[in-house]
């Protein structure tokens, strides 16, 4: 084998558990490859995986140009701005988010050259030895040799055998972030992350949206109270969200689909325009790794790791969507770091404790920690502060005055155990939060933390001083 072939470290996926983690082995001193398979919408290479391509960054574009179109037709008369004829121009917004995408994965490129990384577009597989074979779109081999390897290949929509994705009228994620106008009718079977992100892109952008979820619990992850306040939001928003709703089938006509369901009420059927089938992702194993490999996977299909990322195959690791824990970019990048990092010698850790979770809707909501419900079923003695952004005068001149920030901290020790936001950049303020608890504070901590005036933030302030009932722009308890 040429010592062109020959690598420290070959990595299997160039998402942002993958790219970040053969930056990080570069910037260390390894001689690095990434082989990835992502081909763009122009059917060239395409760094950044899911995330950049057909995730995060996309649905973020949508959901900004769906917000400003509907922020243009209701959100702004009480500012005293009418704004009449607004239009949406549908293959605009979408070259506008494929612009977006290409000047990202290309920024990957560009990182990756200036990092010195070898990327290869292929399909990677992890032969016996450390090997990794590379398959091209010719079919063409080619064979490198590392003494570690990183599997990073991510994950994929869940299929469904009563709702088959034909990428016609029932779609995925993908296809939802490519419709080429409105659809009239809209359905979404699930109404977890995607579900409620997509489906208000479309909402804000004129269709009627129902949502099938199978479970009878709304958000079940997040905090119940948040997670009502959620719920009734969306409800104004005209989602039409049916809780307990089990499809049946899902058969695509011309340009329809009928969609049977049965829930409490009985069986319905709806003809829709589009379909999405957003049911939650499964990991990228198949044909990864040879038969005989020693790689073992868990009851879900998730590689096993140890707590350094190590798969049961000595010098090979697995991070990201592949592994367990929540399927988020940035704890699939953290792990990228911390897996470079074992792999040059030294012991880096990952607070999982405080991995924040944000869903983009309107309102935002983010959370990071334990959830009321979680605790109290543990049986922990709790301290709970909310303040609603309806006293924040920040909101209140923003005019988005929905939601609330509610903080709950340890009645023994008063350390934060978890805070939860629903309102007008949610995203961005879990940030204070999670800063909060990487350092363990205390809700006095934050108490005691001079937030600037007028701010949204003032509202986390507010929310730590009614975990002690001495608020003091809300009345307590
Ligand atoms: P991926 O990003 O999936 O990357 C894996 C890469 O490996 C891909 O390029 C894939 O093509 C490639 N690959 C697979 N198999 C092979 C193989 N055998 N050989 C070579 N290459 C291979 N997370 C957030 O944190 N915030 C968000 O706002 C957010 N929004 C999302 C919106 C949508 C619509 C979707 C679908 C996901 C979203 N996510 C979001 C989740 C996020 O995209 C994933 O958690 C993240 O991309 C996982 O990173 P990864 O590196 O593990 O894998
Ligand atoms: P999800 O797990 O968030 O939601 C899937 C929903 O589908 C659940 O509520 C589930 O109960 C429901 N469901 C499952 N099977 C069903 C069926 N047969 N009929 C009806 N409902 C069914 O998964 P997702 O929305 O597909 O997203 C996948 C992953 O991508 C998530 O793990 C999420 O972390 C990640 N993601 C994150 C963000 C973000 O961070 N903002 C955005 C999008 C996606």
């Amino acid at each position: 084998m040429s010592s062109d072939n020959k690598f420290d470290v070959v990595i299997i996926g160039g998402g942002p558990g993958g790219y970040v983690a053969a930056i990080r082995c570069a910037q260390l001193g390894l001689k690095t490859a990434c082989v990835d398979e992502f081909t763009g919408k122009d059917n060239k290479a395409s760094l950044g995986g899911t995330c950049l391509n057909v995730g995060c960054i996309p649905s973020k574009a949508l959901l900004e140009s769906s917000h400003h179109y509907e922020q243009l037709n209701h959100g702004l008369e009480n500012h005293g701005i009418k704004v009449t004829g607004v239009k949406i121009d549908v293959p605009t917004m979408i070259k506008n988010k494929d612009d977006i995408v290409s000047r990202l994965t290309g920024g990957i490129s560009g990182l990756f050259k200036a990092n010195k990384v070898t990327s290869f577009h292929g399909r990677g597989k992890l032969l016996a030895g450390k090997q990794v074979e590379v398959t091209n779109s010719s079919n063409e081999i080619l064979t490198l040799s590392a003494e570690s390897v990183i599997l990073a290949t991510g994950s994929r929509p869940i299929d469904i055998p009563s709702a088959p994705v034909d990428n016609i009228n029932i779609v995925d994620s993908t296809g939802a972030l490519n419709f080429d106008k409105t659809p009239k009718k809209l359905g979404v079977i699930g109404a977890g992350v995607i579900g409620l992100e997509l489906g208000s892109v479309w909402n804000r952008l004129g269709s009627d949206v129902t949502l099938l979820e199978a479970q009878d619990t709304f958000l079940p992850a997040a905090d119940t109270k948040i997670a009502a306040e959620a719920k009734r939001q969306f409800k104004k928003q005209g989602l039409d969200i049916k809780m307990s709703a089990r499809v049946t089938k899902a058969t695509s006509k011309g340009k329809k689909v009928t969609v049977d369901y049965e829930d409490a009420s009985g069986e319905h059927s709806i003809e829709l325009d589009k379909l999405i089938v957003s049911v939650g992702r499964s990991p990228n194993t198949d044909n990864l790794f040879a038969p005989e490999s020693p790689i073992e996977l868990d009851e879900r299909g998730f590689i096993e790791v140890d707590e350094i990322w190590q798969t049961s195959q000595p010098s090979v690791y697995a991070i990201g969507d592949l592994i367990r824990g929540p399927m988020l970019a940035h704890k699939a990048s953290e792990e990228g770091v911390a897996v470079a990092e074992v792999i040059y010698g030294e012991e880096p850790e990952i607070n999982y404790d405080v991995i924040p979770g944000v869903i983009y809707t309107n309102p935002e909501i983010a959370w990071v920690g334990e959830t009321e419900q979680h605790l109290k079923s543990a049986g922990e003695k709790i301290k709970v502060g909310t303040f609603p952004f309806a006293a924040s005068g920040r909101a209140q001149a923003l005019g988005d005055t929905t939601g609330m920030v509610k903080i709950i901290s340890s009645e023994e020790t008063d350390q934060i155990l978890g805070v939860h936001i629903i309102g007008p950049q949610a995203s961005e303020l879990i940030a204070e939060a999670v800063l909060a608890m990487e350092y363990s504070a205390s809700s006095e901590d934050l108490a005691l933390t001079v937030h600037a005036h007028p701010t949204l933030s003032e509202a986390l302030h507010e929310a730590a001083l009614a975990v002690d009932n001495r608020a003091l722009h809300i009345p307590n308890r």
